[in-house]
């Protein structure tokens, strides 16, 4: 009897099965087609110095834009890609189109850098440091203006490994910032490994930034952390002036968020941002 049972279930299961197989193939095609097509596109924002209002340089974020005019979002692309194994060829078109925008940039005598985000998938791929030598061989670019975004939440397994490719990009000259500082595993232990990463920038996370100035506990810690490991802050998703009134007076200079621009095509971040060099 538990045999036939057995054989009922496998067969009461397989048409769903079939169908999330199906339905996975659809989406992992149509991902795969929007790079060939070049459907994606990359919107940019503005990171400040909050004291001078200066425009210190842009985050390059990841945007599907639709047939109707909307525009999918990368918490909708980013978790999929990655779940069905294309995050390797989306995340290298975003790379690549990072370095078309610098080289353009170069040309055009605009000197700001650009930050990427890169998936730990990505950067956990064999193939991922050389791959970076050849596109930088491409697009000859100063590799200083290339910000690799790397979130904090590495698998504790995987940290040495991590350790080691980041080590690898700073010598090729890269930025390396590690973005959303508090969301992941920061165990103390943690932050004695940090004490040797060549990290260039710590970014707090917005939901930490959407508490100021009431909840500033945690801000401040991270704040003070910056401080022994001796590196710079950046502020996510600064939306107010009594936020950015809060960071500048404990000390945190750099900012991005709504207060100062959303993400934008950049086409209008240039004519906002860039202006003619003479
Ligand atoms: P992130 O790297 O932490 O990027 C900041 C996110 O906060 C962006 O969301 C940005 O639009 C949003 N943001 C900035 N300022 C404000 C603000 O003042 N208020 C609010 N409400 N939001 C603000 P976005 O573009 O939806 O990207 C979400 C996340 O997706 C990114 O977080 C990043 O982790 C990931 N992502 C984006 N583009 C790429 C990409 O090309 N590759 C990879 N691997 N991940 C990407
Ligand atoms: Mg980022
Ligand atoms: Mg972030
Ligand atoms: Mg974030």
């Amino acid at each position: 009897a538990a045999h036939r049972e057995g054989k009922n279930q496998i067969l009461f299961f397989e048409p769903s099965l079939t169908e999330r197989t199906q339905k996975r193939l659809t989406q992992e095609s149509e991902i795969l087609l929007a790079i060939e097509q070049r459907q994606f596109t990359l919107f940019l924002q503005p990171q400040v110095d909050m004291q001078t209002h200066q425009v210190l340089g842009a985050e390059a974020l990841l945007r599907w834009p639709q047939r109707d005019g909307s525009l999918v979002l990368p918490a909708e692309v980013i978790p999929l890609a990655e779940e069905l194994g294309v995050i390797v060829p989306l995340g290298n078109w975003v790379l690549e189109e990072s370095c078309r925008i610098l080289a353009r940039w170069q040309h055009q005598g605009i000197k700001l850098p650009l930050a990427v985000n890169i998936s730990v998938l990505q950067l956990l791929q064999q193939d991922f440091i050389s791959h970076l030598k050849q596109l930088l061989v491409q697009h000859p670019i100063d590799p200083g203006k290339l910000q690799l975004e790397i979130t904090e939440t590495v698998r504790i397994n995987d940290l040495e490994q991590v350790l080691g490719l980041l080590r690898e990009l700073h010598d090729l000259g890269l930025s390396i910032v590690l973005d959303d500082f508090g969301m992941g595993y920061s165990s103390l232990n943690y932050l004695n490994h940090l004490k040797c990463l060549p990290i260039d920038l710590i970014k707090i996370d917005k939901s930490f930034i959407d508490g100021l100035p009431q909840d500033d506990a945690i801000v401040r810690i991270i704040s003070s952390i910056s401080g022994v490991l001796n590196l710079p802050i950046m502020a996510e998703g600064v939306e107010t002036d009594a936020q950015r009134d809060w960071l500048l007076q404990h000390g945190i200079r750099y900012g991005q968020g709504f207060l100062f621009a959303e993400p934008l095509a950049r086409e209008a971040f240039e004519a906002r941002f860039c202006p003619p060099v003479q």
